[in-house]
């Protein structure tokens, strides 16, 4: 067991939107209920450059961003029971929660009332800042962890820890499934595996992009039906469709016209996170008894059925393995919508 703090490499922004460079950070000494991680594998979110850059307002710098880890265990504390030296592990957004609170009880810590903490831009526990996976290393709690089925490729489950959770969470809750016409909004990162999860769960799915730039792509992701909401006449053809609208968009939407897409009784379910508010008519939800709702990331049960279902339907994100020193170039391009699905760092690059 790792009884002294250890310093490993990693991937910073100094300062808010300043660039990604490499620098070294301190771990914790394996406790007695953590793992030492071996980071393989690291996604890049677009809450990651949200936050790198400020948008959200919470920035603590130097700030290691990423939150979709796959590793391979490499310690164990002596009070760990569900891994062992050599499993296959991920850790998502969060590394700690209060763990006593309704939400903690029911598997939810992602609505702990009684403070979770994220896994980068956060303080743990112990008031020290918590670094993410844009690095070799990470000490997690084993409560927090969870297992990569043999059957998803590392690099293919990184992104699984928070674009794959984020999409499974509400399509679960929603009961998208057969018979129901689920459209999710924005085929990015989040998107693309909405598309995948909604299509392995029996609903028909319909991709909204701005464009039909990926139209090819969405369809073999499981879509089937694809539209560009550049063309406006797609708001009056699909008016009153669908049962679940998800918005994975990182900018402000014309929420209004979104709600009109909706059938009675349907809901229109947000997990995008744009830096600005979004303007709202009332009556767009009165007429048809529709939900505007929200849902965020996962909790810890959730997030290993989710890897336990993506296994079981052979869903990996796609992505694009890239080295460290690229993560401040794709940045740019996931904020361009040029991303073919998920960026995902070769950490042993770092
Ligand atoms: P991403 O890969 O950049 O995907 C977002 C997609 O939204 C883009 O690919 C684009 O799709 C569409 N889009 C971007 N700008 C747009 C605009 N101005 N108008 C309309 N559509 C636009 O990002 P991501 O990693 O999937 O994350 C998406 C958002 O979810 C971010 O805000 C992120 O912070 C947030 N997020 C929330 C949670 C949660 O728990 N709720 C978890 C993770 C991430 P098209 O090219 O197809 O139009
Ligand atoms: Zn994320
Ligand atoms: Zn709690």
């Amino acid at each position: 067991m790792t009884t002294n703090a250890t310093t490993v490499p990693a991937y910073a922004a100094p300062a808010a939107g300043a660039p990604l460079e490499r620098t070294t950070i301190p771990r914790r000494p394996v406790g007695e209920h953590d793992v030492m991680i071996d980071i393989k594998f690291a996604g890049i979110c677009h809450s990651d450059i949200h936050q790198a850059r400020d948008g959200w307002g919470t920035g603590i710098y130097p700030m290691v961003p990423g939150h979709e880890i796959a590793g391979i265990v490499t310690e164990v504390g002596p009070g760990v029971t569900r891994f062992e030296a050599g499993d296959r592990v991920g850790v998502g957004c969060l590394v700690d929660s209060c763990r006593t609170c309704d939400n903690c009880a029911a598997g939810l810590e992602q609505y702990c009332t009684g403070g979770s903490v994220g896994t980068y831009n956060a303080l743990g526990k112990d008031g020290e800042p918590t670094y993410g996976g844009y690095s070799s290393h990470i000490v997690v709690d084993e409560r927090f962890t969870v297992r990569i089925p043999e059957g998803i490729a590392l690099d293919e489950a990184a992104p699984l820890l928070c674009a794959g959770i984020t999409l499974y969470s509400p399509l679960r809750h929603w009961k998208a499934g057969p018979g129901k016409k689920v459209a999710v909004v924005g085929l990015g990162g989040l998107g693309h595996m909405g598309v995948k999860i909604a299509h392995a769960l029996g609903a028909e799915v319909t991709v909204l992009s701005q464009s039909l730039r990926k139209e090819a792509d969405g369809l073999k992701l499981g879509a089937d039906h694809y539209y560009a909401t550049s063309d406006e006449s797609v708001f009056e053809e699909l008016a009153g469709t669908f049962d679940l609208i998800v918005s994975t968009v990182s900018a402000p939407l014309p929420l209004d016209r979104y709600l009109g897409l909706l059938r009675t009784d349907g809901a229109f379910v947000n997990v995008g996170a744009p830096e600005e508010p979004v303007s709202l008519n009332l009556f767009s939800v009165i007429g048809g008894r529709k939900t505007l709702a929200g849902s965020g990331i996962g909790g810890l049960p959730e997030t290993q059925e989710m890897l336990d279902f993506c296994a079981e339907h052979g869903l990996g994100a796609e992505i694009e393995v890239i080295s460290a020193d690229r993560i401040n170039e794709a940045y740019e391009r996931v904020l361009a919508s040029d991303v073919r699905y998920r960026f995902v760092i070769d950490t042993s690059t770092i």
